[in-house]
């Protein structure tokens, strides 16, 4: 007889990424709903990584990541945002930022915790939260710009609250935080024990003359945070599936304590050839001008179709809304999209645990310009 398996994510279906990349492969749609580049990466960093591996950099690197690599990035961290990080005690390279997101709770959370999580919320965060016995306290962001009600953030907290996570540029809505929200913040954390996770693996890609509030540009709100980052974001090269954390000795001690006993290290022929890669700076810094690029690009093309465009000022997403084309509910309309008119993209409603249809879609523009002309040819038959 097989045992019984008692699930520890009761709740949990399969990701509505890969539900919907399978349905848009399944009917060979044009794919805009999972996040990822359809364009190529650098040969250069392909290159790199070949040299690596000729020249036997294929044993493990140090568990934290290996040294050259968290050098440079304390560097990229010192330039970009004065923040003074001790590549050996407050940087751990990992597979992903979803891995740098869930070994984060993992480290933090106890039973019975309180998170305070704002949705719409990248879907990794709650079942990383629940799989840890803690809270999820949702917060909604305020339709349609989707700014923190900070006021409500206030109400919710309690003598439970252990972490605040938060998400800039933000998926899936391209919102971004602002230097008010920092004020705000910095006043509700003061003088409490609640912590931060912020998850800015869209740091680069960011439009409009915004500036990226990161967690370490401000001491005091770094000294109980865990930023996560990722490289397939800022090099075009998702399925590399190589990110970071930084967080603080302290904290940063407690994660690697996690981590190693997980995956140990991280891939090393990678490593070694991002050392080197992450010398130009321009590869990064020119990342959010491109970015723009393409976003409004999809935004002129959609002028022709029903869809309304939601601001999006960074992240490879903007929403559009389709209330004047249907009143169908948003997963019920984008599978029709994806078998009857060859377009994938994906249901805000899949951000939120409490039910919330604001008719609108995630779009991914981060695609060839062909691509994104022929989903558009594709909509204006709506
Ligand atoms: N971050 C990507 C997105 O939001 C997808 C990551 C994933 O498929 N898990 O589309």
């Amino acid at each position: 007889m097989i045992p019984n398996i008692q699930s520890k994510l009761p709740n949990v279906g399969t990701t509505i990424f890969t539900v919907m990349s399978v349905l848009a492969n399944e009917h060979k749609a044009i794919n805009l709903g999972q996040g990822f580049p359809d364009y190529n990466m650098s040969e250069e960093l392909i290159a790199l990584v070949n040299k690596a591996m000729q020249a036997g950099h294929n044993q493990y690197v140090h568990m934290n990541g290996l040294p050259a690599l968290r050098d440079r990035l304390a560097e990229k961290m010192d330039d970009l945002y004065a923040a003074n990080i001790n590549p050996d005690a407050e940087i751990t390279i990992t597979p992903g930022g979803t891995y740098a997101i869930y070994t984060a709770l993992t480290t933090l959370l106890q039973p019975g915790d309180e998170v305070i999580v704002f949705e719409p919320a990248y879907d990794s965060y709650i079942p990383g939260i629940e799989i840890n016995g803690a809270i999820p306290v949702l917060i909604p962001l305020v339709y349609p710009d989707y700014k923190i009600d900070w006021e409500l953030v206030k109400q919710k907290i309690t003598n439970k609250t252990k972490l605040i996570m938060l998400n800039t540029p933000h998926n899936p809505t391209g919102a971004v935080l602002g230097a008010d929200d920092i004020v705000h913040l910095q006043n509700i954390v003061k003088g409490t024990g609640i912590f931060i996770l912020s998850d800015e693996v869209y740091e680069h890609l960011i439009f409009d003359g915004k500036k990226h509030e990161s967690m370490l540009r401000y001491p005091d709100l770094y000294e109980r945070s865990f930023v996560c980052f990722s490289f397939g974001k800022v090099y075009h090269c998702t399925g590399w599936k190589i990110g970071y954390c930084v967080a603080p000795p302290a904290l940063m001690n407690e994660f690697r304590k996690v981590h190693q006993f997980n995956c140990f290290t991280t891939n090393s022929p990678v490593q070694f050839a991002l050392a080197e890669f992450l010398k130009e700076k321009d590869r990064y810094l020119q990342l959010g001008a491109f970015l723009q690029q393409k976003r409004d690009y999809l935004k002129m093309l959609m002028r022709q179709t029903k869809f309304k465009p939601l601001p999006s000022f960074g992240s490879y997403f903007q929403l559009y809304s389709y209330s004047d084309i249907t009143d169908e509910a948003e997963k019920d309309f984008a599978i029709r999209l994806t078998k009857d008119f060859g377009v994938a993209t994906i249901p805000t409603s899949a951000f939120y645990k409490n039910e919330t249809d604001n008719k609108v879609l995630r779009f991914c523009f981060s695609k060839n310009e062909k691509t994104l002309e022929a989903a558009a040819e594709r909509l204006i038959k709506l």
